[in-house]
């Protein structure tokens, strides 16, 4: 059996991880957690980036660090993660969820404008399957509404929009290091924080509400309580790991790049003739390979794809179930304008098998296997 996933892994972490160890600092914001962010920051050209326990805890993060509050609105697509919409909904705030575009499955950024009122404080968006939103619109509406942007780029390191990076565009930025992301230590992820007003409160927040961090590089002779705040830090023994991933991070893009680009070949032919649909990428778009899915006519012929891939060895898997249309999501947040996409979009959506190292053997036997279901 293909498996959908293997988490992603170089061959030398458990080095790193006795390297750790014998340093004998294994809390938070150690050497190595250190060495990830200094890497973050180059790479991405930020301000600031820590490392978190997940993509969850970045965004939780977000939410404090933006101040929303009890019965403020933030905006963001249906189709996405519960942990997007989570984070805000711990804060008391009311879940405006909007449409996607059919294309790319990201946030329309009409039905974004459209939803915006005076109660409006934050727009998140989410870049599906590393691909990025479309920014220059988002970030011009946010302006004129006086709005903080949060990016959800659990799926988008090393991806970009016109030349920059996913993460380092809006006020704020997260990454997920889950097993199941394109460079991993388990769980883990990254908050980068763009806008330097709030770098300082969320090096506090990060530290359980104190001013450890100044302490650390001497700017204060103790720490004290300062502000509210959690334990939103990631194990030096998760950084370690996590490390090798950053220092391979060309090697690990080009390889699923690969992987990606002849599933895209392999499978042209029946994009062309409409047997199903393949992504879009938009022009100003440059993608990690985080996924590659295809679009069946409907949820019906999906579940006949499945199960047939799953005959021949092929685990391929749906993805979201719109949150407006869970208890919860009608719970903490209602659908603003017309759900034309959401819904019926992501009951075509099929992913297939891509992790680093997945061979070409094996895509090219996914591929065939899709040929196969359509010739008969
Ligand atoms: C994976 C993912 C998350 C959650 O990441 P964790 O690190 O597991 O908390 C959040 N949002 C999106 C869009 C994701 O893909």
């Amino acid at each position: 059996m293909i498996p959908f996933n293997k988490p992603c892994n170089i061959g030398t972490e458990h080095e790193a991880i006795k390297q750790a160890m014998n340093q004998q600092k294994l809390a938070g914001n150690g050497p190595f957690a250190e060495k990830c962010s200094q890497w973050m920051e180059a790479r991405l050209g930020c301000e600031k980036a820590i490392l978190t326990p997940s993509c969850t805890a970045a965004l939780e993060m977000t939410a404090l660090l933006a101040e929303i509050g009890e019965g403020d609105e933030v905006i963001m697509p249906s189709y996405t993660f519960v942990s997007t919409a989570n984070a805000f909904v711990l804060r008391g705030a009311d879940i405006r969820f909007v449409d996607v575009t059919p294309g790319t499955m990201n946030i329309d950024p009409d039905q974004t404008a459209n939803a915006i009122t005076s109660r409006t404080k934050a727009i998140v968006v989410v870049h599906y399957a590393g691909v990025s939103c479309d920014m220059d619109r988002i970030m011009e509406l946010a302006e004129k509404h006086h709005l903080w942007v949060i990016e959800d780029a659990a799926q988008a390191l090393m991806s970009s929009y016109r030349g920059k990076p996913l993460g380092s565009i809006g006020h704020m930025g997260t990454f997920s290091f889950h097993e199941t992301k394109n460079y991993t230590c388990g769980e883990g992820g990254a908050l980068l924080v763009n806008d330097p007003s709030l770098i300082e409160r969320a090096e506090i927040l990060q530290e359980k509400g104190t001013d450890r961090s100044q302490f650390l590089k001497g700017v204060v002779d103790k720490y004290t309580w300062r502000d509210i705040g959690s334990s939103f830090l990631l194990s030096e023994l998760n950084a370690a790991y996590l490390s090798v991933q950053l220092d391979h991070a060309e090697k690990i893009n080009a390889n699923r790049i690969r992987s990606w680009n002849n599933y895209q070949k392999g499978l042209q032919e029946l994009f062309d003739q409409e047997m199903l649909e393949g992504p879009h990428i938009p022009e100003d778009c440059e993608h990690n390979a985080h996924m590659f899915y295809i679009k069946t006519k409907d949820g019906q012929e999906r579940s006949r794809l499945i199960a047939y891939l799953k005959e021949q060895g092929v685990m391929a898997v749906p993805h979201y179930v719109p949150l407006h249309s869970s208890d919860a999501g009608k719970r903490f947040g209602s659908f603003i304008g017309e759900d034309r996409w959401t819904t019926v979009e992501s009951e075509r959506i099929l992913r297939l098998p891509l992790y680093y190292g997945l061979t070409e053997k094996d895509v090219d036997h996914g591929i065939t296997a899709i040929h196969k279901y359509f010739q008969k």
